[in-house]
């Protein structure tokens, strides 16, 4: 800014710093609201397109189309669209593609939050919703009717880690015309991506294992098709989930280290899980890296790892489900999961608390089933703590 303006004018007028010769290792924080222009039709047709200048922080934001493109590298997609949360993710692909008198079909045990929008969506929005097993291609393909707009799954449910059969579900969908959307939070891309099985959408909490440390809430959709995106992205600018510049970066610098987090996740479950079932207060352990569990085969053909999450059933019922959450005490009493710290929690008394106790046995959770979300801790540790609360 020129010595001409004043004091007053020359704080508010700061100057860029322009960079040449080198660039930043790290990605910058773009954390502005806006993008100012030299050239007004540039500005203009930059309203209008998600491959254009940057123009507003709701459209997009240098930070966030990093995390974008990492993203929807990582899944194998065209792009991406980060949001503020996991729900807004899941909400934009949701409320962008579906009209009222359009059906769904989702699997019948989905994350809380997706269960209770699609309630939502039936209730006020009249969207109609069939319920199936994320393994049965046939009872998808006999539910599916003329307004069959959409089918939803998870690759890992919670808190039974049941493994969706994507390649079956997906080809079922894929020749119905049918768009599907998988929710891939628990495996991460890591461990599986759903678009190489078929899927149209893939959406994430980035919450989880994307950023890694308990210290962002985040969620990301990402689409095999560019056209697809681009549709989207029109509504989600309107939606306005968009997320915070400085949380896309936490999100980016915890992905840097998530190949070696998803291993040291995936090896301690398998670890506390194997041992676990040898213990005479535990009846039954669900993680599908256990030659027991329904879904051992299906995770041998689709995961790379059985993710960091799994759940495990207790002898004593209720009273010794809440017994053992009172007595760990390296693992913290939280909700979430896909942090580096190991969380436990009985979704009896607090995730699934709404739920009666028929409610609960259909959904596969035991009034003393406790859901373990494996931090990467030292495995011994982990275990002396667990042993402990069970002794
Ligand atoms: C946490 C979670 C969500 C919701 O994500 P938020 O970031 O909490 O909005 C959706 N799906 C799954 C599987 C989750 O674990």
């Amino acid at each position: 800014m020129s010595s001409e303006t004043r004091p007053e004018t020359r704080t508010v007028h700061v100057p860029h710093v322009p960079i040449e010769g080198s660039r930043p290792i790290a990605v910058p924080i773009y954390q502005t609201s806006g993008f100012s222009f030299d050239d007004p039709a540039v500005m203009a047709e930059s309203m209008g397109h998600p491959d254009k200048s940057f123009v507003y922080g709701r459209y997009s934001n240098p930070t966030v189309r990093s995390l974008e493109q990492a993203v929807a590298g990582l899944e194998g997609g065209a792009a991406a669209v980060a949001t503020g949360s996991g729900m807004g993710a899941i909400n934009t692909v949701l409320l962008g593609l579906l009209k009222p008198g359009d059906h769904l079909v989702a699997q019948n045990s989905l994350y809380g939050g997706t269960a209770a929008m699609l309630n939502e969506l039936i209730d006020r929005f009249g969207i109609e919703v069939t319920y199936v097993a994320e393994n049965d291609p046939a009872a998808l393909r006999a539910a599916v009717r003329p307004q069959t707009r959409l089918v939803y799954l998870e690759t890992i449910s919670n808190p039974m880690t049941l493994v969706a059969d994507l390649p079956g579900m997906c080809a079922v969908a894929r020749e119905l015309g049918i768009l599907s959307v998988v929710d891939n939070t628990f495996a991460s891309p890591l461990l599986c991506r759903p678009i190489e099985h078929g899927a149209d959408i893939v959406v994430h909490s980035s919450t989880k294992y994307l950023g890694g440390h308990s210290d962002i809430v985040g969620g990301i959709a990402v689409f095999a098709d560019a056209a697809l995106y681009e549709r989207v992205w029109h509504f989600a600018i309107e939606l306005g989930a968009s997320p915070d510049p400085f949380a896309a970066w936490l999100t980016l610098r915890g992905m840097q280290t998530l190949a070696l987090r998803m291993e040291r996740h995936c090896s301690n479950a398998l670890h506390l899980a194997t041992r676990l079932q040898e213990h005479p207060a535990v009846t039954a352990v669900h993680y599908p890296g256990l030659a027991s569990h329904p879904s051992h085969e299906l995770a041998g053909k689709l995961l790379s790892g059985c993710g960091g999450v799994f759940s495990f059933d207790l002898a004593g019922g209720r009273e010794a489900g809440e017994r053992f959450m009172s007595s760990v005490r390296l693992a913290l009493l939280a909700p979430s999961l896909g942090g580096v710290e190991t969380l436990v929690l009985h979704p009896a008394t607090t995730s699934h608390r709404a739920l009666s106790a028929e409610e609960l046995r259909r959904c596969g959770i035991g009034e003393g089933t406790v859901r373990v979300a494996v931090g990467i801790e030292h495995p011994e540790d982990l275990w002396a703590d667990l042993a402990r609360a069970l002794a």
